[in-house]
């Protein structure tokens, strides 16, 4: 990621991450022309890109996150510190 790389923080509901415990916020790349068909530059391992929307943030996939995430307004990448492991 870069400074111009857009993020929106993702979490579920309180109770509803895997495992039944809540899960902390984390980072998702956001994409406000859409998200791309191919993985984008400086994609972050260890997860393969699945294509638009599965990992990824967009305008017209944003309502779908809703359905069962908390997402937050997007913000610059290099604003979000990731949290800190336990
Ligand atoms: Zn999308």
């Amino acid at each position: 990621m870069n400074g111009t790389d857009l993020v929106v923080l993702v979490s579920y509901p309180c109770g509803d991450g895997p495992g039944g415990a809540p899960e902390a916020p984390s980072p998702v790349r956001y994409f406000p022309g859409g998200c791309p068909d191919d993985e984008p530059d400086g994609w972050p391992g260890p997860l393969d890109y699945d294509g638009p929307h599965s990992l990824t943030v967009c305008p017209a996939c944003v309502a779908s996150w809703l359905d069962d995430h908390l997402v937050g307004y997007p913000v610059p990448a290099t604003t979000v510190t990731a949290p800190a492991a336990p």
